[in-house]
Order: structure tokens, then sequence, then C-alpha cells
């Protein structure tokens, strides 16, 4: 059979039942797994063979979700884990360590920005930020000889930057480093970055993925094509022996394909143990047998959204790559073809006050920090997650004090329409 298309994936990839099996994925639920001698579970030990003893380091459900987004993202190996955060930490940390050096796109995730400016720089762990439209000169410039990884957003929260991953992975490849990329919000329906030249790419499912609001969780897949033992001295921990396994050498014994993933498993998850459940991951499941229906919704409701906004007064803006106007029109069209997402951000007229009494008057769109869901959802961050900034501050932060950032449901457009019309009116 050819290879299947995403649609098909979506629902079926990461798991074939056997005759009589359950049609739908199992929840194991079991901490332990029993084995008959103790040279059976030694050798698993050793990563001599492969089979479950711990759910710290490896679950049979986590195992088939994982599978299936890796099938998604086209890699060759995946892992679930507890968080997005987690998941960002873990492609990072996994070949970075004490006097490494990141080169990052500035127009990430907050959470993502905290984790390498502050809590992996008290690792020792240095990064330099550069704007995501920058020039290749600019970007090249950025790289130091202990730079160990590349990383940025496909397309970034909340900012709505799209990233050139071509010439990142350009960059990247010519300091010889990976680049990693945060694909959370187009999800591989709508974009798949490996195909475009990332090597690794990282997901938090509580978004699109899980899709319902419903479960935390992360996700790391590798593409398989980083060649470690090219770059060897860059990449001690893949490329000699590892002590707490007997001596392996994870890029020799598992290859271009395995070294990425089997290290993160082996000695991440062992021992910081950011684990999804199975319930969750079976939750998650859920969420992508029907992505690539939900995708689609999400992009037509975010352009009607932001076609919308863009025609009234009481807007002074919109981003919105799907957006002609849009400064990353062009950008979305080569990499986002059926369109990127649901998120919408655009700025009032009449600073915190009006958007404060914009999305009082909502009656669909509900106030959360979350976005990505079923249910369409606002946040206002001048009167929330960037409250202490006064709007001098949020002014020189790129983030007017008027500035809403919409994330558009599965929801009728019209009847989003009409509740945005009630509330400017
Ligand atoms: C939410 C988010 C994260 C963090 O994920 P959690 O699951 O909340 O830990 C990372 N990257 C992006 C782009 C996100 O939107």
């Amino acid at each position: 059979m050819s290879e299947q298309k995403i649609n098909t994936k979506c629902v079926q990839a990461g798991y074939t039942p056997k005759n009589g099996e359950p049609r739908q994925i199992p929840i194991i639920q079991s901490t332990t797994f029993k084995y008959d001698t103790s040279e059976d579970m030694g050798k698993l030990f050793d990563l001599e063979e492969s089979g479950y003893f711990y759910s710290r380091l490896q679950n049979p459900t986590c195992d088939m979700v994982a599978a299936k987004i890796t099938a998604l993202e086209g890699g060759s190996a995946g892992m679930l884990t507890s968080s997005g955060q987690a998941a960002n930490f873990f492609a990072l940390f996994n070949i970075c360590e004490t006097g490494s050096h990141i080169v990052s796109s500035s127009s990430i995730y907050g959470g993502t920005f905290n984790l390498i400016s502050v809590t992996m720089a008290k690792m020792g762990i240095d990064v330099t930020f550069v704007s995501p439209d920058c020039t290749k000169e600019e970007l090249d410039a950025a790289f130091q000889d202990n730079t160990r990884a590349v990383f940025g957003e496909t397309i970034a929260n909340p900012a709505l930057t799209v990233l050139d991953i071509e010439k990142f992975a350009r960059a990247a490849h010519d300091h010889g480093v990976p680049l990693i990329v945060d694909n959370t919000f187009p999800t591989p329906v709508n974009c798949r970055p490996i195909e475009w030249g990332a090597d690794i790419v990282t997901h938090s499912t509580t978004k699109y993925m899980d899709g319902h609001g419903a479960c935390i969780g992360g996700a790391v897949v590798d593409s398989g094509k980083f060649d470690w033992m090219a770059h060897a001295g860059k990449y001690p921990g893949l490329t000699t022996p590892d002590e707490s396994y007997h001596g392996i050498i994870y890029a020799e014994k598992f290859g271009k394909e395995g070294a990425f993933i089997t290290k993160a498993t082996s000695q991440l998850m062992r021992d910081f143990g950011c684990v999804q459940s199975p319930q969750s991951a079976f939750i998650l499941n859920l969420g992508l047998e029907s992505l690539h229906v939900r995708m689609q919704r999400h992009v037509e409701n975010g352009q009607a959204v932001a076609e919308f906004l863009s025609g009234r007064d009481e807007v002074v803006s919109v981003s919105y790559p799907g957006l002609k106007t849009d400064r990353y029109y062009e950008t979305a069209k080569k990499y986002l073809p059926n369109g990127g997402c649901g998120v919408v951000s655009f700025e009032l007229k009449g600073g915190r006050k009006a958007a404060e009494s914009f999305m009082k008057k909502l009656k669909l769109a509900a106030i959360e920090t979350h976005v990505a869901d079923a249910r369409t959802c606002c946040l206002n961050p001048a009167t929330s997650t960037h409250r202490q900034m006064t709007d001098e501050q949020l002014a020189a932060a790129g983030i007017p004090a008027g500035l809403v950032r919409m994330s558009c449901g599965l929801e009728d457009k019209e009847d989003l329409i009409a509740d945005l019309k009630q509330a400017l009116g």
C-alpha cells in the first residue's frame, strides 16, 4: 500500500489490532510489567531488547499515541511527555549541557521563552534570540562555537509570526546543528516541518491535538535525519559511551533514526519522569482521530473572524497569516497552503478599557488563558497574563494594551461573528 494520506493517519496510525483484539487502543493502566526470569528483565535494562518494565520510562498506550504523532509528522521515532513545556525541555536538554548555546527565534511562547532564558540559563546554557524575520546573514552571526541547537515555532503563540523554516534549517545545518521546531499551532495537518528541513519537532498536545481542553500533554518527534556521528564532537551524549547504561553509544547502537528518542527516554525520562499518563494518552488519541476534520473548521472560523474584524472601525489592526494584508501572508502561503490555525489577534481602539468592556459583553467567547480548543475563547494580555506591566511597557514588548487574542473554536462562524458584532457595537 502506498503512503497513507494525513487524514487516514489521524484516524488509524499507531495501532493496528490483531485478530480479536480491541478496536480502540487499550489503556494499559499498570506501573510495572512482569517477567519470567531476571535474565529477561536484564536485557531490557541493558537496552539489548525493547520492551516495558516501568511506566516512568515507557508505557504501551503512550507509545501507540506517540507512534501516531510520529507518523503524522513523518518522523522516525517519537515520545509523549507530560506537557508541552516538558517536550521542549527534553528536545533541547537532550543535546545541550552546561556550556552549550542555543539560537532561538525571539517570537515564541512565553513559557518556552522563560524555560530557555531563565531556567536553562541557570543550568549554564546560553541563548541568543533572533527575530524570525532576520536575514540569513543576521542569523549566521548569532552562532557560536558552542551552539548546539536552533529553535523556533512554526506559527508563534501568541504573536502569530510564521517561521521561514527553510531559512532556519539552512543556517542550522551550515553550522552543523539541528533545527527544533515547535509545531503546536498548525499541527501536522497544516504543516510538517520535517518536510522543510526541521530535524526535531515538538508539540504541546494540550492545544489542537487534544482539542477539547481536557488533558495537558506534549510530544517530541525525531526526523531521524540529523547525522550525530558527523558532528560527534558536539554531541558527546549521543556519540560517546553512556556510563549509566553500561557504555552504550546511542548513535552507534540505534543509528540516526533511533538515537535521539532512545536517549531522551532512557536518560531524561528515567531521571526527570515527565511522563504522560496512559489515561491522558487515550484521551489525546480521541482528539487525534478527528484532528484533520477539526483543523479545517478552526481555520475556516479564524479566517472569517479575521476578515470580519479587518472591516471594523473599532479595530486598529488584525494579525492573522491568512489575511492578504498580513505581514506573513506570503510565508504562510508557502508553509501553510491549507491555512494555519484558528487563533486571531487584534487591537481595539481605546486600549485596555475598550478591551475589557468588549470582552465582558461577549456571550459565546469565554475569557480564558487557554487557546486552541473546541470552544471559542479570548484573552486581553494587558488585564490578565501581562497585568503587572504599564501601557508603556506593554507597547515596548509589542503587546498593545488593547490587544485581544481570540482562539476560534468549532462553533458556527455566523454565531461567532454575531457575538463579536454585538460586543463591538
Ligand atoms: C502551550 C504551549 C506550550 C506549552 O505547552 P503546555 O502543554 O502548556 O506545557 C509550548 N509551546 C506552544 C507553542 C504552546 O502554545
